[in-house]
């Protein structure tokens, strides 16, 4: 039986010290008991709390970080089947194969070109978090070589793929403080285990069926390791996603503990279509680190987007502060639009209003990060709201125009909004954020 907030509370020292990050212990143990902290986090926790909360305080999927810093990839530590239900928490990592075969130079350019690419969407960066390098080539000073250049170039996390123990043990040496994962092939041995507890580095486990993966999961734990991600193998995508269900349904509705870890994807793919489909699937249905041996930017432009649409909280749109934002350099003579502060449409219609090459004033109301039309349906963006919003910001001291573009889609407003904005006459913009441009050279806007 699960404990509840109130019976973790009871175990905890009470001092309020903020040490695990919340302000009180009572707001520490609700965390505990919804499986969003654990228990470690209190330094303070006493032996008969850690006794006594056991299971109760683990989450059931465990957070797992790899690599160090501001740039470390943590997954893991999701509660739901579905984000709906709540959210999900830690996005799926990608990770681009580096291939020792490829040569030093065409590597050298590779891990430069990756690490430059970045696209910001609604306000946030969106990248690749890991370098997987592939000791395809099986040369030690190779192996060592690629390693090398992704530590000068990069600070994104590292993964080892290499069947060889001496060469594990060599790029382990160099990446000391680093904290990479190791992928294993087969089966678990002590020498892995070894390497794992001497340099304080993950393992990805591999298995060929679930009790397999299982035995290696108890292996793991009895030696004392727990940073582990599992790889179950799969003979194609069907059964992938039917084995990640599984895993993840184990984990969090069966209590399954061996199998409470993220999971991991190597991609094959026989085309780049292929690879985009395959790799869909694994960031929607529950793979927390993917690799892909191919990327080019457009594919990763749309794993990023479909990343990013997955990962973001259901329950809280993206939002941008309600405020007056200034779009280039307006007088208060320029024209003045007004919005949402759904993020999207934020960044779309300040966008659109930029390359229409018109500085203007744009009003952002607090719509609870709804769209247009969602917020309207609400009675969130409507003639009275709206008005009284431009009235907190001091819109009518800030400019001196008296039109106010509103988005065509709530056209229905208008009437309202100038009846509660006396002096103000409502111009109905265009629909689409993508027609500014022309709409704005086909009305007088002042
Ligand atoms: Fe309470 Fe421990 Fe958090 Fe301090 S660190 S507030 S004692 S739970």
């Amino acid at each position: 039986m699960p404990l509840s907030g109130l019976d973790i509370f009871k175990l905890l020292p009470k001092t309020n010290c903020r040490e695990c990050g919340v302000p009180t212990c009572m707001a520490f143990a609700m965390k505990l008991a919804q499986k969003k902290a654990e228990l470690s986090e209190c330094p303070y926790a006493s032996e008969e709390a850690k006794a006594a909360l056991g299971a109760a305080s683990k989450p059931p999927i465990r957070l797992v970080k790899i690599g160090v810093g501001a740039r470390s990839l943590e997954v893991g530590n999701e509660t739901v089947m579905f984000r709906h239900e709540k959210t999900f928490f830690h996005q799926t990592g990608i990770a681009l194969e580096l291939k020792t075969s490829e040569g030093k130079e065409k590597l050298l350019s590779k891990i430069k070109e990756i690490e430059s690419y970045a696209v910001e969407r609604v306000g946030e960066k969106l990248e690749a978090e890991a370098f997987f390098v592939s000791d395809d080539s099986g040369d030690k000073e190779a192996f060592l070589n690629a390693i090398q250049m992704v530590k000068e170039h990069s600070s994104k996390a590292v993964i080892l793929n290499s069947t060889d123990g001496d060469r594990l043990k060599a790029a382990l040496e160099f990446l000391k403080s680093d904290r990479p994962a190791i992928f294993l092939h087969g089966e678990i041995t002590d020498g892995d285990l070894d390497l794992a507890k001497t340099y304080g580095a993950v393992l990805i486990l591999s298995g060929s069926s679930f009790d397999n993966l299982k035995d290696q999961v108890e292996r793991a734990e009895k030696a004392g390791i727990e940073d582990l991600i599992l790889n179950l193998e799969a003979p194609n995508l069907g059964r992938q996603l039917e084995n990640n269900t599984i895993l993840r349904r184990s984990a969090l509705k069966k209590n399954v503990a061996s199998f409470g870890y993220p999971l991991f994807a190597y991609i094959k793919a026989e085309s780049e279509l292929d690879l985009l489909a395959k790799a869909s699937m694994d960031i929607c249905k529950y793979s927390s680190v993917i690799v892909l041996p191919g990327y080019d930017s457009a594919m990763l432009y749309t794993l990023f987007t479909l990343r990013q649409n997955i990962y973001t909280d259901p329950q809280k749109p993206i939002q941008v502060e309600p405020k007056l934002y200034a779009i280039g350099d307006p007088k208060p003579e320029s024209p003045v639009f007004l919005t949402t502060n759904f993020s999207l449409t934020y960044f779309l219609v300040s966008g659109e209003i930029e390359n229409s090459g018109t500085s203007a004033h744009l009003v952002v109301c607090d719509c609870e990060g709804q769209s247009v039309l969602t917020a309207w349906a609400a009675g969130k963006f409507v003639g009275e709201t709206i008005a009284k919003f431009i009235k907190e910001i001091g819109l009518e001291e800030k400019v001196k125009t008296r039109k106010l573009i509103i988005p065509g889609f709530v056209s229905q407003i208008s009437g309202d909004l100038e009846e509660k904005l006396p002096g103000w006459e409502v111009l109905v913009g265009c629909q689409e954020a993508s027609d500014i441009p022309a709409f704005v050279k086909s009305v007088s806007l002042t």
